[in-house]
């Protein structure tokens, strides 16, 4: 068994951690396509050319390091994204990155060719902090959105994609695409730690939908308007997040609901709220239930409408469908772990990933690393390091196993 250097890769995330950190309290924040990411995404290139490899950059940003193998194939893909939520952590899609090139690094150590090639990739916008929907640069790939649906899409202050992949030199024009794809990253949620086990097996993703919407109602003079007589904006979208939230509990089976933005307008003490604009983010782990939670959801929204007379518009923003792992790539995660002789449990992942995507284009699976408390997107966010060259060690030995040798 191959076993990476827990020392370098420690040192590279620490290295990494710093670009974007805002001291004590203020964790990482490097938004997609900001300046920080431009750092984040040189200092990666930088670590790709001195490991040997190519340096492929696709036209939606990602960022690919490539090693050549004996034979002239499609390469196994290990990656994850390096841009972070405001005040997030070291570790979310860094590991994933890094922990890829680490496993490179060792087969560099080892002086093991392998036979189909392998690759290390980052993708762009993984979070959708900045650009909305998440994980835009593997559902470019994926071809689950257009090139130009993605540039088009545009942050908060009406900057483009395809403006700021311009501004910081990350426009490539060479596409590559795996023949099978592993994803390492933190858990971002509680179980693993919570039961002393170093790696997760991860069966599959549960489905996310995201909405933007707006009530529109009437503004006016809070002393003098009747209540009867008044369209308060935001008393219906007031509503709606109590009956978003009702929803997943009548919906049991681990459903997840949450009104995570809410903007009410003119925002102002004596003025009826005449406008409120909110989000909607769904998750369920089953097909049927997802899709049927989707249509409560929306139904939903026009009846908190109805019932304050409020125009509304809603659009949905993500739709990504629950996954189930392909079984033979979800077990050989399961006996790297096995053989390397580390705890090890299957689970689901609560947390949409880029192999979310990959998984439409090629056998895909993830592994897992415990996160300290559950913590994640916080600058609480922790990993034992230990844990983290565990999970590079599995990812290494996946690889190598699928390339051949
Ligand atoms: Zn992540």
């Amino acid at each position: 068994m191959l076993r990476v250097n827990s020392d370098r890769l420690r040192k590279s995330l620490e290295e990494m951690g710093q670009i974007g950190y805002g001291g004590p309290g203020k964790g990482v924040s490097r938004l997609a396509l900001s300046d920080e990411d431009k750092r984040a995404r040189d200092l990666f290139v930088s670590w790709l050319k001195e490991a040997g490899l190519e340096v492929i950059v696709d036209p939606i940003g990602d960022i690919f390091g490539l090693r050549e193998g004996s034979i002239d194939a499609p390469p196994v893909m290990a990656g994850s994204h390096l841009d972070t939520v405001r005040e997030g952590g070291a570790f979310d899609g860094a590991l994933g990155v890094l922990g890829a090139l680490e496993a490179i690094r060792t087969l560099n150590d080892y002086g093991i060719r392998t036979r189909k090639p392998v690759a290390v990739a980052c993708f762009t916008d993984e979070e959708g902090a900045r650009f909305q929907p998440c994980m835009l640069g593997s559902g470019v790939v994926a071809g689950l959105m257009t090139l130009q649906e993605a540039y088009a899409k545009k942050d908060d202050a009406g900057i483009s994609v395809e403006a700021e992949l311009e501004r910081i030199g990350y426009k490539g024009n060479k596409w590559l695409k795996p023949v099978a794809y592993f994803e390492l990253h933190v858990e971002q949620g509680p179980v693993l730690d919570a039961k002393g086990i170093s790696i997760g097996v991860v069966e599959g993703i549960q489905g996310i939908a995201w909405w933007q919407g707006k009530y529109q109602g009437e503004a006016n003079h809070t002393g003098t308007t009747p209540l009867d007589m008044r369209r308060d904006a935001l008393l219906g979208a007031a509503e709606l997040v109590c009956s978003v939230r009702r929803l997943a509990e009548e919906m049991g089976h681990d459903t997840r609901t949450t009104v995570g933005r809410l903007h009410p307008y003119p925002d102002i003490i004596n003025v009826v709220p005449g406008q409120a604009s909110f989000t909607i983010d769904l998750r369920q782990y089953d097909e049927a239930l997802y899709e049927d939670g989707k249509k409560r959801a929306e139904a939903l929204v026009a009846q908190a409408a109805s019932n304050h007379r409020l125009e509304y518009e809603l659009e949905m923003v993500g739709d990504a469908k629950p996954v189930h792992f392909d079984p033979a790539m979800v077990n050989l995660v399961e006996e790297m772990a096995r053989e390397a002789a580390f705890s090890y449990m299957r689970l689901p992942s609560g947390a949409g990933h880029d192999a979310q995507y990959m998984h439409s284009i090629c056998p895909t699976a993830m592994i897992f690393v415990p996160s300290i408390g559950g913590r994640s997107h916080c600058p609480q966010e922790l990993t034992d390091f230990d844990d983290a060259a565990k999970g590079a060690t599995v990812l290494a030995n996946a690889m190598l196993r699928l390339a051949g040798s």
